[in-house]
């Protein structure tokens, strides 16, 4: 490509930028003009304050609040990452949210069989608790590689400190959870008469306090994470649901049990968020 000599590299799109609004690749092409398929101008307005970035020389931070410019533009730095590693976060969020929706039909279907055996007096068949245990397992293992794809890094490129470490938080509390799923699971094993004993009692108890607080923070791990994930898909929507699910999600989950459907709520609130990452994700990959 030929260059003028006042025309230095950093003010010209680089490799694989796209407009924001029409995904028209734009490589190459002056940061401070227009896109060339719908009109707009290439650098609109600051992630983090809005502010109106048109005519500010991009190399620098926004005037306002100190935000880079380049990652303000385009779909944000994600788009500079290997195509290896969108598949991998876009996999991730896809069996995240898959395994949400089989956790929700395991609640109601447990909820349903409940009822059913419940109305003749019975209680469930041990076969059938076996059964939604198992699943209840299965879709644990799915949410937990999810996460883990999810929160995979790639070595060609250097996200903001805040995000790593919330990668790193996620990561710490998704072993956590993976343990306490496993020690759950084992302690199934122990005989009855444990439980019967004041010992074994309390025992039970400071396990599911436990196994409850470590869930909690695991969920604001989470929420830390997609938080800081935002400004790198230049989404909006993802970082304000993610600000206000870091207390409304852990309060739907433990109090939000006394109106019954708390819980679901905060699924329902979780995966719609995913949802929106998982449809920037395949644009970004889609005009890579
Ligand atoms: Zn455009
Ligand atoms: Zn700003």
């Amino acid at each position: 490509m030929h260059l003028t000599n006042i025309e230095s590299i950093s003010t010209l799109a680089s490799e694989g930028l796209s407009c924001q609004h029409c995904n028209y690749d734009l490589t190459g092409l002056k940061l401070s003009s227009n896109c060339p398929e719908c009109g707009d101008p290439i650098i609109m307005n600051c992630f983090r304050c809005e502010y109106e970035l048109v005519g500010v020389d991009p190399e620098g931070p926004c005037p306002e609040c100190g935000y880079p410019i380049q990652d303000s533009i385009g779909h944000g730095s994600i788009a500079r990452c290997s195509a290896s590693h969108l598949a991998t976060l876009h996999k991730g969020v896809f069996l995240i949210q898959a395994a949400v929706i089989a956790w929700i039909l395991n609640i109601f279907t447990g909820a349903i069989l409940g009822g059913y055996f419940g109305a003749s007096g019975q209680a469930l068949p041990q076969a059938v608790n076996i059964g939604l245990t198992v699943v209840l397992g299965f879709i644990g293992t799915i949410f937990v590689i999810g996460w883990w794809k999810f929160t995979s890094t790639d070595p060609g490129f250097s996200p903001s400190s805040n995000h790593a470490s919330a990668q790193r938080f996620v990561r710490v509390m998704l072993i956590t959870t993976a343990a306490f799923m496993i020690l759950n699971v084992a302690s199934n094993a122990l005989p009855q008469s444990f439980y019967n004993s004041a010992i074994g009692a309390i025992a039970a108890f400071g396990f599911l306090l436990a196994a409850l607080a470590v869930w909690l923070t695991f969920l604001i791990a989470q929420m830390l994470y997609t938080k800081s994930f935002a400004p790198m898909i230049l989404n909006k929507k993802v970082y304000k649901r993610s600000k206000y699910m870091l207390w409304l999600g852990p309060l739907l989950s433990t109090v939000g049990i006394l109106i019954i459907i708390g819980p679901l709520i905060a699924l329902v609130l979780y995966w719609n968020m995913l949802d929106w990452i998982r449809k920037d994700l395949k644009t970004i990959r889609a005009v890579q």
